[in-house]
């Protein structure tokens, strides 16, 4: 066999890796690698650490795999509770799965199972924003508003009522205020339309990552989502997948604008790119009601393992004892303002929001009219493959549904420092 066995997406041929330190990669050439992304914003930790692999070692010599139906294990026990700690105890009970994929799956079914249990069995459709990215399988890609990835599977795939989020950048309303109140109130509208009483939960990202290029909601509209969901019934669901555990500079990015949602997943860093970990969070009385009526018909075999909880822990640990929130914090603001020199400079850097380490840069054809390069200049693969032949790791998306340009994600681990941002 002449070509590898092994395949992705389609995508360019790619180096292979040798080893990593901190926020660099190596590959077998011995090219140097600046891990500008955090890999897929999951490494948020850097590469190489000697306390994380020793903690998983130390749980390999206990052990490594138990089954949640067979035996209660200690980390697992110890990272629940810091998660709900994490929340301010706002969220009192968590639920282990290996993946985003798999916590959105998770919660969506907890949130329908709850209204079944509770005698509301008419509400079975979710809400969702487009543009939004909540996962690969078939739930989680019915929530998802990204036409490319919806297409081939729209015809088969459960579908959740889509509604435009606020896109600050692009909006044409007087102000943000009149653009977040009329973005409500369409929303508000759709979901009238297709009533109320069906809805079981608005699904949405608080910062966007690859699907919007970090887009920002903010304080109004999340008070206002909240203010709809409460007012018809329905859950809300924070989608923290990426920017969850620190990865804003807060340990959940809702903390910034304090709504609190019913339901939370988070995953990628969680593990830290140690060992795969996801959680759903939620508020206690929606387990109770779906605990009384014969429990939660759902699950995965490595949910809670041993040695991902221990990961887990050890990653969390290491964010709180090295106080790196701040040092998310002070590198943001540092990553910002050079970003925004990028966008003095060169008049196709369109846009650039974010918040703590999680950047998104929005490249566009003209900047006044906003308009994005036309989908063939394949911009977003050409400018990452420039950078990483410069030895900068960053984060493409091609454009959405022809409505934004082409942006890339910079998101680097926690630990970097000064010099290397
Ligand atoms: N939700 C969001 C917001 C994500 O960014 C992702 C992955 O990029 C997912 C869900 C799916 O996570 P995973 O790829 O771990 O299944």
């Amino acid at each position: 066999m002449t070509t590898s066995p092994l395949f992705y997406q389609a995508g360019p041929e790619m180096p292979e890796v040798s080893h990593g330190r901190g926020v660099f990669l190596w590959d077998t050439n011995g090219k140097e690698y600046l891990d500008g992304c955090s890999g897929a914003i999951s490494c948020n930790l850097g590469h190489g650490r000697q306390d994380i692999r020793d903690a998983m070692l130390a749980q390999l010599d206990r052990v490594a795999f138990t089954y949640r139906t067979q035996f209660e294990n200690a980390p697992a026990l110890a990272l629940a509770r810091q998660l709900v700690g994490m929340t301010d105890d706002a969220l009192e009970k968590v639920f282990f799965v290996s993946s985003g994929s798999e916590a959105v799956e998770s919660a969506l079914k907890l949130a329908r199972q709850y209204f079944v249990a509770s005698g509301e069995s008419q509400r079975r459709r979710f809400v969702s924003l487009r543009p939004s990215y909540h996962g690969s399988t078939l739930g989680a890609l019915g929530m998802t508003g990204y036409q490319p990835l919806e297409a081939p599977f729209s015809d088969i795939t459960m579908s959740s009522l889509k509604v435009s989020g606020p896109d600050f950048y692009r909006q044409r309303d007087a102000d943000r205020e009149t653009h977040v109140r009329r973005v409500l109130e369409e929303t508000r509208n759709q979901i009238k339309a297709v009533g109320d009483e069906t809805i079981i939960a608005v699904v949405l990202e608080p910062v966007g990552g690859a699907s919007t290029g970090a887009r920002l909601v903010d304080k109004a509209y999340l008070e206002g989502i909240r203010r709809l969901c409460d007012e018809i019934g329905c859950l809300l669901i924070f989608d923290e997948v990426l920017c969850g555990v620190g990865r804003t500079g807060t340990w959940f990015a809702y903390q910034q604008w304090g709504v609190t949602p019913d339901l939370l997943v988070t995953a990628k860093g969680l593990g830290a790119g140690y060992y795969p970990v996801g959680a759903m969070l939620c508020r206690e009385e929606i387990v109770e009601a779906v605990m009384a009526s014969g429990g939660f018909q759902h699950g995965h075999t490595y949910a809670g393992n041993p040695l991902a909880c221990a990961t887990g822990l050890a990653a969390i640990e290491a964010i709180r004892d090295e106080h790196l929130l701040d040092n998310v914090d002070a590198r943001g603001r540092q990553l910002q303002r050079g970003l925004e020199t990028l966008q003095c400079r060169y008049p196709w850097v369109g846009d650039v929001r974010g918040l703590g380490l999680l950047w998104g840069v929005e490249l566009v054809m003209d900047p006044t009219e906003k308009t994005p390069f036309p989908a063939q200049a394949n911009l977003f693969a050409r400018v990452t493959a420039l950078a990483k032949e410069e030895g900068l790791l960053i984060y493409p998306r091609r454009p959405l549904d022809g409505l934004a340009g082409d942006h890339f994600l910079v998101t680097p681990p926690f630990t970097i420092s000064e010099s290397e941002v």
